[in-house]
């Protein structure tokens, strides 16, 4: 009977944890519903697809309808605290701060494209590399999982143009709304363009024009592909910042879930199905990867049946994958393997090494490009395999090796979120001060809009930094090792012999990284 379920389910693939969620998700499944499926072909279901057959309500209209839901153990409903519910449910606060992160981003551009070329005197690449860029791994991620994308500007005039308005759907939709290609779902390609713009990091970090260009060419994309594919494809499947946080985002302390799964079974319409953006279907959320915080399905659930949680931190990390899909082992590797190799490049004493990365096109930079990617395609992939192995041999596992890769890489996430902020924290500290002279003088033309007329001291930090980045790598270290660990629980007498061959991979990078960045 699982086996017939779970067959017509395609879009809770990889959002369902265990056998028996598995059976209750695939019953809620918006086909399974009411007389079953109709007359759409499970071939052409996708993550992104509306359900064509269901009733449309208007979705623009205010909840109407309330119920009285209790909400979850071990979770603070923060929906339901007065003062933050109709900043939450009303539309215009989170679309002037994204109209306001719009001008920044256009802002950005024009600095980029326009101003000086000395990378420290521009706002572009101050701003992006030094400010945002900080602010990501330091406060969006770990505080608040996805929630740079609730406010992201990239993909809004795609969606205005798609959705034909700005705040409710208009009349003049525009876009093929295609189904993005079967072959191209997952983050493999998410991976790539993580690994393409790795490739050029070294420019794209210190030129502004490149900059520019980079901001442009995702805002472009982005927009393209909306007129073409349907709902978010740019966000879901391509944005390297969206792979990254998405991952990153299973750590952190807040979620966007269903309630009570019983109101969802008895209601038909899936009004928070036709309202998403992304076009997930909150009922599936196995995790909150692919959430964008975007608070549409909020706004028009008419059951009142979807809270916005403060939990745990990493309470999406520890349950065993079903699946043997790979991508997300994948791009928890790529990440690893860049962190380390940006590490080399911009924290390490090797000067060859930032010149084969910056000369772009010579033959330095060839041998850094296949280097870099034998790190990421084969080095991390191939000993992260052979330690799984290994384990497996350990313990006699009757899974299947696939299925152990993609459910020990849930183990590499807090490691690599710790190592992406020491990393930070090693070049952003001393580069404080760059941040408010960029403000005073966005395009390096000599102007002084805040009144500052030479430049700030810098304020040697590197002693606390090192004993910061130390306790960093080592709280991702232990945290690995916890979920190694309960990963394993139930499977042998030994938990401890069994996690050794990933406690050793961990440790191994922990290693590299600590002499690195304090070394
Ligand atoms: S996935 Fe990328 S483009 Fe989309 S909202 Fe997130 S950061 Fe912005
Ligand atoms: S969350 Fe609300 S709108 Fe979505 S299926 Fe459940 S009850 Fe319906």
């Amino acid at each position: 009977m699982h086996g017939d379920l779970w067959k017509h389910a395609p879009i809770h693939e990889r959002k369902i944890g265990c056998g028996t969620e598995l059976f209750s998700m695939a019953c809620l499944h918006p086909y399974r519903i009411d007389t079953g499926r109709r007359g759409v072909e499970e071939p052409k279901m996708t993550r992104l697809q509306e359900i064509p057959w269901i009733r449309k309500d208007p979705i623009d209209l205010p909840t109407i309808r309330t119920r009285k839901v209790h909400g979850q153990p071990g979770r603070l409903n923060l929906y339901r605290l007065p003062w933050l519910r109709p900043l939450i449910s009303s539309r215009w606060p989170q679309l002037l701060i994204r109209i306001l992160a719009l001008s920044g981003f256009l802002f950005t551009i024009t600095a980029g494209l326009f101003g000086t070329l000395v990378g420290g005197h521009n706002f572009a690449i101050i701003f992006v590399w030094i400010a945002w860029w900080t602010a990501l791994k330091l406060a969006f991620i770990p505080l608040g999982g996805r929630s740079w994308c609730s406010i992201c500007p990239i993909p809004l005039p795609g969606e205005w143009l798609q959705r034909g308005g700005i705040l409710i759907t208009g009349k003049h939709r525009r876009g093929f709304n295609l189904h993005w290609p079967k072959q191209l779902r997952g983050s493999w390609m998410q991976s790539s363009s993580f690994l393409v713009l790795g490739m050029f990091s070294a420019l794209t970090l210190t030129d502004p024009h490149v900059t520019g260009w980079v901001l442009l060419g995702l805002f472009g994309l982005a927009t393209g592909l909306s007129l073409i594919f349907e709902k978010r494809a740019f966000c879901s499947y391509l944005c390297p910042i969206g792979g990254f946080s998405g991952m990153y985002a299973q750590t952190s302390p807040v979620e966007v879930r269903v309630i009570d799964k019983e109101i969802c079974a008895g209601h038909k319409v899936k009004s928070c199905y036709q309202a998403r953006p992304w076009g997930t279907y909150p009922v599936a959320l196995r995790d909150s990867s692919a959430c964008g915080l975007c608070m549409e399905c909020l706004r028009a659930c008419p059951e009142n049946n979807l809270a916005v949680n403060l939990r745990p931190f990493g309470t999406d990390l520890g349950n065993k994958r079903m699946s043997s899909r790979l991508d997300e082992a994948f791009l928890a590797l790529v990440m690893l393997g860049s962190v380390m190799a940006f590490t080399a490049i911009f924290t390490g004493p090797w000067g060859w090494l930032k010149t084969a990365a910056f000369e772009i096109g010579s033959k330095q930079w060839v041998f850094f490009v296949l280097g870099y990617l034998a790190i990421n395609l084969l080095i991390f992939p191939g000993f992260f395999t052979l330690f799984v192995w290994l384990g497996q041999k350990t313990k006699q596992s009757r899974i299947s090796l696939q299925q152990s890769i993609a459910t020990k890489s849930q183990v590499l996430i807090p490691l690599g979120l710790m190592a992406w902020i020491a990393f930070t924290i090693s070049f952003v500290l001393p580069k404080l001060s760059l941040i408010l002279e960029v403000v005073n003088d966005p395009f390096g033309w000599g102007w002084h809009l805040l009144g500052i007329h030479s430049a700030l001291p810098v304020v040697d930090v590197s002693a606390i930094s090192m004993i910061i980045q130390a306790a960093l790598l080592m709280v991702g270290f232990f945290w690995s090792a916890r979920l190694s660990q309960k990963l394993t629980i139930g499977e042998s007498k030994s938990l401890f012999r069994v996690n050794i061959p990933i406690l050793s991979f961990n440790l191994i990078f922990t290693a590299i990284m600590l002499w690195l960045l304090v070394g």
